[in-house]
């Protein structure tokens, strides 16, 4: 395990890194023999040399999954037993935590410490929350008459495809695989072509764990070519998907030119954050906004990136924000101090540079941040961005940045606020402050998203559903509602005679 004195950049030195996919319990280059240069932001160093995976390796790793759900050699196995290999599957992710994380930090550029802290124990976590659960899910007896009986039961659907992205790679590829595996799924998984490191890892580890080979497979490669040929292919059954809301739109798509396969979205976000003026305690609100908004550089889905104040408290407010900016400041992931870490890529340091580009071109004041940092580096690092006087229609409030840039937009009346809130593509989450007990229950009901907040916005357990409305996607992950997405109903009759 680490210890403050790691050197993280002698553990990175010495890190042998594996890119090619697991296909069958097997480490596999492309059929087609094609690799890409895997590199890191934090630096512009490439890390690995990893599988282009395509048609032909996708062909051979749902062949392969869905020849392991056929002879049953996972899904036919007692719910118990599958709770006790993939309670070993966590424990083998929490042993290999140093070495997760490091890969999670080079591959994406987020903080080592919350690589350590947040992401390799949220992945375990969720696979062994999963596992608990799964001998503890009943069937039901429906209220049928008594000449009969009607058993209702969960089935796995087959054989699941999940696409996910790179924003918090191994957390996002767990809430498909713990629910996914533990209803006796088998599962394709296709990393983002940006943070495909750890997954490929993982599939390793759930071998060790004695999960058997062909369940996990994971191949990495472009969206175009290893994610359009699983979200098309025939013998897939579901795709859990977590990307942006264009990519989602594909997905419909490629199940509608296909087999017709169930589509779970998880999409982007533009969650509001509504202070009233009634709310005491301006600073701790500060304090959350700007942590919520910057950790993770800003590339979470549920970003509180537009705000919402009373023009009231509004002056104060802003300037509260404004001063927890600086206390972001972009640095070296790999130094166990640093809070924000690199954007993931080039292009995403040029989009983000965009916004904060139009932000300004639009008329809204940029009143911290706002510039590239550390070029030196090779890697891509911007300021933590806040504007204030921000209308609702710029481009700033309705398009998705996922990078440190937060709006400031402020109102007069609750009804304004609720408006401003709900107008949006998005219903990923929100939050409201208030002190006044009714205001707080009213607007929460009010605002059209998949979670809102009262008077805090970090809370979060893999116990409850995480996902949203409108553009921000259709699906469920995390909580026991999670199994409806990989398993189906069935509904058995029985008649039962008279005697
Ligand atoms: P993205 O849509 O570009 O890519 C996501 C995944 O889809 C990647 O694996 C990518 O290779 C694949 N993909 C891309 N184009 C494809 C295509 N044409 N066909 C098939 N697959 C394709 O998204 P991203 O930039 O990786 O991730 C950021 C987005 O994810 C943001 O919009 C963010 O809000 C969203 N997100 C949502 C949640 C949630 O739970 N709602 C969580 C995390 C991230």
């Amino acid at each position: 395990m680490s210890t403050a004195a790691t050197n993280w950049h002698e553990r990175a030195t010495a890190l042998r890194i594996d890119g090619r996919a697991v296909i069958e319990g097997q480490r596999r280059d492309a059929a087609s023999g094609e690799a890409f240069a895997c590199v890191s932001p934090i630096d512009g160093r490439v890390l690995a040399s990893v599988a282009r995976g395509a048609a032909a390796d996708i062909d051979a790793a749902v062949a392969s999954a869905r020849a392991a759900f056929e002879d049953a050699r996972w899904a036919g196995k007692p719910p118990a037993v599958r709770k006790r290999l993939l309670l070993r599957f966590a424990e083998k992710i929490l042993a290999a935590r140093d070495e997760l994380a490091l890969l999670e930090t080079l591959d994406m550029g987020k903080p080592i410490q919350y690589s350590l802290s947040v992401d390799v124990p949220s992945t375990a976590r969720c696979i062994a929350w999963y596992a608990e659960a799964v001998d503890k899910v009943y069937g039901e007896v429906a209220p049928t008459a008594a000449n009969a009986l009607a058993l209702i039961t969960h089935e796995p659907v087959g054989v699941v495809g999940a696409i996910v992205p790179w924003n918090y790679p191994m957390i996002m590829a767990a809430w498909k695989l713990g629910p996914a595996l533990a209803a006796g799924n088998s599962v394709v998984l296709k990393p983002s072509e940006k943070s495909p490191l750890t997954a490929l890892r993982l599939a390793e580890l759930a071998v060790e764990a004695g999960i058997p080979p062909g369940v996990l497979n994971v191949v990495p490669g472009f969206g175009a070519e290893a994610g359009e040929a699983l979200a098309l292919h025939m013998d897939v059954d579901a795709i859990g998907f977590t990307g942006s809301t264009r990519t989602g739109r594909r997905m419909l798509d490629y199940a509608s030119r296909s087999n017709l396969k169930r589509v779970f979205n998880e999409l982007g976000g533009k969650s509001a954050f509504l202070v009233f003026d009634d709310f005491a305690d301006l600073k701790r609100a500060a304090v959350t906004v700007a942590g919520s908004m910057f950790f993770n550089q800003g590339e979470s889905c549920n970003a509180p990136s537009r705000v919402l104040v009373h023009e009231r408290v509004a002056d104060d407010f802003v300037a509260l924000v404004a001063a927890q900016a600086p206390l972001y400041p972009p640095a070296d992931p790999l130094e166990t101090s640093t809070v924000m870490g690199a954007l993931v890529d080039e292009t995403q340091l040029k989009t983000v540079l965009g916004y904060i580009q139009a932000g300004r071109d639009e008329g809204a004041r940029c009143i911290a941040g706002g510039r590239q940092v550390r070029l030196e580096t090779g890697g891509h690092y911007v300021e933590p961005t806040v504007f204030d006087g921000v209308a609702n229609g710029m481009k700033i409030a309705r398009e998705e940045i996922f990078g440190p840039v937060m709006s400031v937009i402020r109102f007069k009346t609750e009804a304004e606020a609720v408006q401003l809130a709900n107008n949006s593509n998005y219903g990923l989450q929100a939050s409201v402050w208030s002190d006044n007990i009714n205001r707080a229950h009213r607007v929460a009901r009010a605002l059209r998203a998949g979670t809102v907040h009262v008077n805090q916005y970090d809370e979060d357990d893999i116990t409850v559903p995480f996902g949203g409305v409108k553009q921000s996607g259709n699906g469920r992950d995390k909580s026991l509602h999670a199994f409806d997405k990989y398993t189906e109903l069935k509904t058995t009759w029985v008649r039962i005679d008279a005697a």
